[in-house]
């Protein structure tokens, strides 16, 4: 069973995975916790160059096929591999993140940001993708871990970035669940915990 948690940056994803993990991990599942960009050794490099190069140092189209590269090694090395084994496997990032951001965010199409992704992974797509939602300024004010990464973009990239996450969503309900980021990570993880109560094998 395969889990992606998207959003914004600032909108709590790694908390939230944590708590999902271990609640999870309670019941006695195996979970693997993985993210991206970075979650293997080329990955990291990958990583590097995409968050070390200013957006405005590499062609947009570069940018989106780095990204395809970290999430096809991730998926083929981590992520096959764990649900092949019968793990539950949730992402802080997958896919949706690059339509989001190399696609709304930036000047790509979303298309054909997802048409790379899909090619990329084999058309592994999870089960079920939890969205957080929370607008840029609230994730400004929250988002003290690395506030130049925010910064480095202007507020309107963020505002394309989070419609472009709320446009995925809408075009496939059942899949995700849309959540509140902006309510405290209690009622965050309680709202996710409903859903996937009803979903997995717990
Ligand atoms: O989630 P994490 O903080 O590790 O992501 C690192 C950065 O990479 C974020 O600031 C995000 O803006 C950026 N990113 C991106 N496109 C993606 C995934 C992440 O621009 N597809």
């Amino acid at each position: 069973f395969f889990i992606a948690v998207e959003g914004g940056d600032g909108a709590g994803k790694s908390t939230q995975v944590e708590a999902l993990a271990e609640w999870i991990r309670g019941k006695g599942h195996e979970v693997v916790v993985t993210h991206e960009p970075g979650a293997t050794p080329v990955g990291q490099r990958l990583r590097t160059i995409l968050l070390d190069v200013a957006s405005d140092g590499l062609s947009h189209q570069a940018e989106a096929l780095l990204y395809a590269a970290d999430r096809a090694e991730h998926v083929a090395t981590v992520i096959r591999p764990a649900l092949e084994r019968g793990a539950i496997v949730i992402s802080d990032r997958y896919t949706d993140s690059s339509v989001a951001y190399q696609g709304a965010g930036r000047d790509l199409s979303p298309a054909e940001v997802a048409r790379i992704s899909r090619w990329a992974t084999d058309g592994l797509v999870p089960h079920l993708t939890v969205l957080l939602d929370v607008s840029p300024e609230t994730a400004r004010e929250r988002f003290t871990e690395a506030p130049d990464r925010l910064e480095s973009e202007p507020s309107e990239f963020h505002q394309r970035v989070r419609a472009g996450f709320l446009a995925l969503a809408a075009a496939d309900p059942a899949r995700y669940l849309v959540i509140d980021a902006g309510q405290d990570p209690e009622s965050v993880t309680t709202a996710a915990r409903h859903r996937l109560d009803q979903m997995l094998p717990l």
